[in-house]
């Protein structure tokens, strides 16, 4: 028996979406979203199809390109010249990981940084990291809000960030301490990754390994956030996959305050947030975002 609160992040997503749709309604603006897609990596097609119709849900036009798997960098480049220019076009998502004759750092910062719906540009990178206003990354975006549905105050809080790569766990830390959080931050060299996680009020699981983090690993009362999504056999069910998250969730629950499920907690919350970002690129160009920032 779980005594977890669930953190129902299909729902809370479900809430941000309507909101980001009336404000279009209300404002009357038509944010662009265009999305990028290099090759038939399977994940990435479902990823981008969702994110295609989420935006059009929203009210939103929505644009996906298609580039083979062996389009070249200055193919890829092209287009983000092309959507760079493209007036209608507000925000610019390119679907990772690229093909490996791509060089992804390179796509990256070709992307107009206003257009940068993700924030992986290294100029909103940096802003980020000097705590200047910028657009958030949509996956830690969705983490915060799911935190703060569970604590009301993070001041002094102690944040384990287990994963460090630029998409997740880096941004991860720079909002959590811009929450005033106390951060760490673990890894595939960290020492003592249990005592790590034992110590956390607030753990942030990114690693991409199945059920990973045990049980026992967490604090009593302890908010837990699982991005991972990870494809395992369905013991249930033979010759059947399912999804599960970098957390084993069953004994997790025993002990954590909180926990976001997989599927159904932070991946709906990454595509609210993209659709946030989107909407405030989409005023930006008209209320002075850039300015401000
Ligand atoms: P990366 O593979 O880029 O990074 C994984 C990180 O985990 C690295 O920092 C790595 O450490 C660390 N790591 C790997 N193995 C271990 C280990 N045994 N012990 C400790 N640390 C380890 O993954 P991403 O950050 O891109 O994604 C992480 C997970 O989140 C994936 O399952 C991905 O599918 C999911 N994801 C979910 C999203 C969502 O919307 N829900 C969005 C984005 C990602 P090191 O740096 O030392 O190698």
């Amino acid at each position: 028996m779980s005594s977890a609160r669930i953190l129902d992040g299909a729902a809370i997503a479900n809430c941000l979406r309507q909101d980001v749709a009336a404000q279009i309604a209300a404002k009357r603006l038509t944010p662009g979203l265009a999305v990028v897609l290099v090759g038939e990596d399977p994940a990435s097609q479902v990823y981008v199809r969702n994110k295609g119709r989420a935006a059009e849900e929203a009210g939103m036009k929505s644009w996906t390109h298609r580039l083979p798997a062996d389009a070249s960098q200055k193919q890829l480049l092209d287009l983000i010249a092309k959507l760079n220019a493209d007036k209608d076009v507000h925000g610019i998502l390119v679907q990772l990981p690229l093909p490996k004759q791509i060089d992804t750092q390179v796509v990256i910062a070709a992307v107009n940084p206003a257009k940068d719906v993700d924030c992986f540009h290294p100029l909103n990178v940096g802003k980020l990291a000097l705590g200047l206003l910028c657009l958030e990354p949509c996956t830690p975006q969705g983490c915060m809000i799911l935190i703060r549905e569970a604590l009301a105050d993070l001041k002094g809080r102690k944040a384990l960030v287990l994963g460090r790569s630029n998409i997740v766990g880096k941004p991860m830390m720079q909002l959590l301490l811009r929450a005033d959080c106390t951060v760490t931050v673990a890894h595939s060299k960290t020492n003592d990754l249990a005592g790590e996680c034992r110590a956390a009020d607030i753990l942030v699981a990114a690693i991409g390994k199945p059920a990973f983090v045990k049980g026992d690993w967490i604090k009593q009362g302890a908010v837990v956030i699982d991005v991972g999504i990870n494809r395992v056999d369905n013991p249930a069910a033979a010759g059947k996959t399912q999804l599960v998250g970098d957390v084993d969730f069953a004994g997790a629950s025993q002990r954590a305050a909180a926990i976001t499920p997989v599927p159904g907690g932070v991946g709906p919350m990454t595509i609210a947030c993209l659709l946030r970002n989107t909407l405030k690129a989409a005023e930006g160009t008209d209320s002075g975002l850039k300015q401000k920032a």
